[in-house]
C-alpha cells in the first residue's frame, strides 16, 4: 500500500504496481515504453525490447518462457557466461565485507590485487593501473594521461590525437570525437567536437601479407601533424563498433614503431579484444607489442557488473607526476568499488586457468564451419572470423524490426548493426549451441 504525504492510505491500483518481480512480461514492457532509454532507442518509433526472466550460462531466458542462445555475450562482456558460480562467490563474500568505501586516501585489497593481476596479465612494462567504472571513462582517462604527459613535457601545442578511420572508443564526448567520423556522431555534434585526425582504416586484413603502402596514410598524417599529436589511438587488431574489421599485426607493429620513432604514445583501446577474444589475453600479442597506455572494460568482471581500467607505463606514470599538476587530474566517486574489483579478480583467475585458449579456439573453428555456407549467399559481401568473434558482412543494412524477431524465433540472441550480423559468444558455449547459432545466423541471412 502506498501512503501519500498527508499520511492517508492509497488504495492499491492494479495499473501501477511498485515491485519489479511482480510484473508480467506484458508489464514491463509498458513501463518501458513510457519512461525507459535504450541504448540508440527513440520513444517516438520505439521498437519493443524483449522483457528477460533471467540468464544462466549461454542462455537468456524471455519472460515469455522462450529460451534463447546468446551470440552477444552482453557485447564482448560475458565471457564464462552467465551466473558463473564462482563470479557469484566473489559477490556474495566481497558483499558481506565491503560494498563500497571512497578510493580517495584509502585503499583495499580487492583494488591492489586486481592491479597486480592486470600488471602480470598485460604486455610487459604497463605497471600503473587506474581503475574507474566504464569503457568510455577509461579511454578518456587514457586521452587525459596522452595530454597531461604531453603538458608536463613542456609540449602544450600537442593537443590532438592521431586515429584511424572504422574505429570505435566510446559515447562520450572525447571519446566520440575519435570514433569513425562517417558512421560515428561527428556530423550531428560537429561543432561541439574536437577535431581529431583521421589516416585511412588499417588496409590490409588480418592474413593478408603487410606492405609499407599499407601504413603511408597514417605516416604521412603523423609527419604532417607530429608536432600537434599526443598519442595515437586505436583498437588493436580488431576494429569493433565502427565495422567489425580485422587487421594485420604487422600494421599494428609498425604504429609501435612510428610512435617510437615521432616520440607519439600509443593508446591501444583492448575494451573490446582484451581477456582472450582474438584467441590471445590481449590482442596486442598478436603483434608482440606494448603500447603506452592501455584501456580494457566490457570482459573485466566477466559480464556481471560495470569495471574498467586504464593501464600505462612507468614512464608515462613518471612524466605525469613530475608535471605541473603534480598529480593525475582524476578520481571517480565509484572508483575501485570493491564489489567490482572482486568480481573481476574471481573472473581473472578463471581466465589465468587457461582454459579459454582451448574454448577460443574451438570456438574459431565452429564459426568457420558454422559460417562458411553464408559466404555463398547473393545477400553477403565478406564472412570473417576471428578468435571468438564470427561476423558476416552484407551488402544492405539489415532492417531490425523484421530481423530482431527472426532471430528470436529461431532460438537465439543476436543483435546486428548496420550492415554486420555478428556474434561474440561466452568461451563456455558448447558445440551443439554453437551449431544451432550459426545455422539460424545463416538461415536469418538467406531469407534477406
Ligand atoms: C564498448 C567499447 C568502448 C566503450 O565502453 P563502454 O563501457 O560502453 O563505455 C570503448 N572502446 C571500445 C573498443 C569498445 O568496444
Amino acid at each position: 500500500m502506498l501512503v501519500n504525504n498527508d499520511n492517508s492510505v492509497a488504495p492499491m491500483t492494479q495499473s501501477k504496481p511498485l515491485l519489479s518481480e511482480s510484473l508480467t512480461g506484458e508489464q514491463i514492457s509498458e513501463l518501458d515504453a513510457k519512461h525507459v532509454w535504450h541504448p540508440y532507442s527513440s520513444f517516438n518509433s520505439p521498437l519493443l525490447p524483449f522483457p528477460v526472466e533471467s540468464t544462466e550460462g549461454v542462455r537468456i531466458r524471455l519472460k515469455d518462457g522462450r529460451e534463447l542462445i546468446d551470440g552477444m555475450a552482453s557485447w564482448w562482456s560475458a565471457v564464462h557466461g552467465y551466473g558463473h558460480p564462482v563470479l557469484k562467490q566473489a559477490a556474495h563474500d566481497q558483499i558481506e565485507t565491503m560494498s563500497h568505501v571512497m578510493f580517495g586516501g584509502l585503499t583495499h585489497e580487492p583494488a591492489v590485487t586486481l592491479c597486480e593481476k592486470l600488471v602480470k596479465l598485460s604486455p610487459d612494462g604497463l605497471n600503473k593501473v587506474f581503475i574507474c567504472d566504464s569503457g568510455s571513462v577509461s579511454v578518456e582517462v587514457a586521452m587525459k594521461m596522452a595530454f597531461q604527459y604531453a603538458l608536463s613535457q613542456g609540449n602544450r601545442e600537442r593537443n590532438k590525437l592521431l586515429t584511424v578511420r572504422s574505429g570505435y572508443h566510446g559515447d562520450t564526448f572525447a571519446t566520440m570525437a575519435t570514433c569513425d567520423p562517417v558512421n560515428g556522431m561527428h556530423h550531428m555534434f560537429e561543432n561541439i567536437l574536437p577535431k581529431h585526425i583521421f589516416a585511412e582504416a588499417p588496409p590490409c586484413k588480418f592474413e593478408e601479407a603487410f606492405s609499407e603502402s599499407h601504413i603511408q596514410d597514417l605516416k604521412d598524417k603523423l609527419v604532417q601533424h607530429q608536432q600537434e599529436v599526443a598519442a595515437i589511438i586505436l583498437e588493436p587488431i580488431v576494429q569493433g563498433a565502427g565495422g567489425m574489421r580485422f587487421y594485420s599485426p604487422d600494421y599494428l607493429k609498425r604504429v609501435r614503431e612510428l610512435c617510437d620513432e615521432y616520440d607519439v604514445l600509443l593508446i591501444a583501446d583492448e575494451i573490446a579484444t582484451g581477456f582472450g577474444r582474438t584467441g590471445k589475453m590481449f590482442a596486442c600479442e598478436h603483434a608482440g607489442i606494448t603500447p603506452d597506455i592501455l584501456c580494457v572494460g566490457k570482459a573485466l568482471t566477466g559480464g556481471f557488473m560495470s569495471l574498467a581500467a586504464t593501464l600505462c607505463t612507468d614512464k608515462v606514470a613518471k612524466g605525469i607526476c613530475e608535471g605541473e599538476a603534480g598529480v593525475f587530474m582524476h578520481g571517480p566517486t565509484f572508483m575501485a568499488n570493491p564489489l567490482a574489483c572482486s568480481v573481476a579478480n574471481a573472473s581473472l583467475d578463471l581466465l589465468m586457468s587457461g582454459e579459454w585458449q582451448q574454448q577460443v579456439a574451438n570456438i574459431e573453428s565452429g564459426l568457420k564451419i558454422g559460417l562458411g555456407p553464408a559466404k555463398a549467399l547473393s545477400q553477403v559481401e565478406d564472412v570473417r572470423v576471428l578468435g571468438a568473434i564470427g561476423v558476416i558482412e552484407l551488402h544492405e543494412p539489415v532492417d531490425m524490426p523484421t530481423v530482431q524477431p527472426q532471430f528470436v524465433q529461431e532460438g537465439v540472441w543476436v543483435r546486428p548493426f548496420g550492415r554486420l550480423v555478428y556474434v561474440l559468444p561466452p568461451f563456455v558455449i558448447e558445440n551443439e549451441d554453437l551449431a544451432h547459432l550459426t545455422k539460424a545466423m545463416v538461415s536469418v541471412v538467406s531469407r534477406l
